[in-house]
């Protein structure tokens, strides 16, 4: 299996819009010791020829187009792109895949309430349906192993188990419609299993850990982990107000190195991290605590063989 990280910040990326945190700013005056990056996106591949996306972020037009592997081949009309695998309905991962709309074949692999949100309650992801076959549709349960096929429905041989990591849906969801959906369905975590036995885990929100996850995390042999802010009170310390990180259902990076420090087996990577978090900044004492326990912090372009 290959797998590429095409974006590695939270939503709004590295810098974002409206945001003049001490990051945002020292990276847009150059000064900055570290990468800007664009919204959290990952690609995979067993074959090389037909390629999923782990979500589909805003920004993925310009990550498909600085990812040589992912442009079209064989014909004027065409992608190796083959399916999608959507975790959760956030707008960060799912907005991208509007942006596939070109009447081009998709296999969207999705839990049955993330599909309902979108395809039901949001007529804009019907320009996915315009034509018989465009986007196929593909329900998976939470727990389940299925496999990743492309649209025609060839098994790309890639096995992905999905986890139940929140009952938290996105505040866009009326409640009306929550209360009809299943809650373990409203944000999962990947492992994805190639048929050598490797084992990639996809992981960018994660609100609590429990041991029977922990388990599974051991087993595998790279992790992409939730990088989204370093300490629990990062966004009242940076705009003044508003929830605590645990509150926003993402284990703050201090306490990760912690929890997982027993982890031995897989490489570990930390992803989907937010502008204001320490950590990007290379010059940092949170990114050399970071480092010398052993973590990485994900890059866009960043690519492995497992
Ligand atoms: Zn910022």
């Amino acid at each position: 299996m290959l797998a590429k990280i095409l974006g590695s910040a939270a939503g709004g990326a590295f810098p974002q819009w409206n945001c003049a945190c001490a990051n945002c700013r020292a990276v847009r005056a150059g000064t900055f010791r570290g990468k800007p990056r664009t919204q959290t996106q990952v690609a995979i591949t067993q074959d090389g020829h037909a390629w999923f996306l782990l979500g589909a972020s805003p920004d993925l037009r310009a990550q498909i187009e600085a990812t040589p592997e992912l442009h079209p081949r064989n014909s004027v009309r065409d992608s190796p792109i083959a399916g999608v695998v959507l975790a959760n309905a956030d707008l960060d991962h799912v907005l991208g895949l509007l942006l596939l709309r070109e009447l081009q074949p998709l296999r969207v692999h999705a839990t049955a309430s993330v599909r309902r949100i979108l395809c039901e309650d949001n007529s804009m992801f019907g320009m996915l349906d315009r034509i018989p076959n465009q986007t196929v549709w593909t329900d998976f349960a939470s727990g389940e192993e299925f496999h990743l096929r492309d649209p025609q429905g060839a098994d790309s041989s890639l096995r992905c188990q999905a986890w139940s990591l929140s009952t938290h849906y996105p505040a866009y969801v009326t409640a009306d419609r929550q209360s009809q959906l299943a809650s373990g369905e409203a944000s999962l975590g990947f492992i994805i299993h190639s048929p050598s036995g490797s084992r990639l885990a996809y992981m960018p929100a994660v609100p609590q850990l429990d041991d029977a996850l922990l388990q599974q995390l051991n087993s595998c042999d790279v992790l992409l982990f939730d990088g989204t802010f370093f300490t629990d009170n990062e966004l009242i310390r940076v705009q003044g107000s508003g929830q605590t990180v645990l509150q926003m259902g993402h284990i703050p990076v201090e306490q990760t190195l912690i929890k997982l420090a027993e982890l031995r087996r897989p490489r570990k990577i930390f992803l989907h991290i937010n502008n204001t978090n320490p950590m990007l900044d290379e010059a940092s004492p949170q990114y050399r605590q970071v480092r010398s326990a052993g973590w990485e912090v994900a890059e866009d372009g960043w690519e492995f063989e497992l």
